[in-house]
């Protein structure tokens, strides 16, 4: 099954956490507001099996909800599946 992850930049609350358990997948910038390094946040990229954990992980341990998670893409909308 295919995963797609991206970040609500409108909620993110910076805490850094996101970087830390998913190195790989998560980048910020210079306010320290997370996106995802693959597609600059686009939710498009299908996230490699071996960081598919870290990405559940990531999303489990987001204080703010901000980290989405879905088997279909979100075409740059985080919300797209709320
Ligand atoms: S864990 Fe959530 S709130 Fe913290 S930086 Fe990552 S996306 Fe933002």
């Amino acid at each position: 099954m295919k995963t797609f992850t991206i970040v609500n930049r409108e909620t993110c609350i910076a805490c850094g956490a996101c970087f830390v358990t998913a190195p790989e997948v998560f980048d910020y910038d210079d306010d320290g507001i997370s996106f995802v390094y693959f597609d600059k946040n686009q939710g498009n990229a299908e996230i490699p099996g071996e960081l598919v954990e870290d990405v559940l992980e990531a999303n489990d341990g987001c204080p703010s909800g901000s980290i989405k998670v879905s088997n279909m893409p979100f075409n740059g909308d985080p919300t797209k599946f709320e």
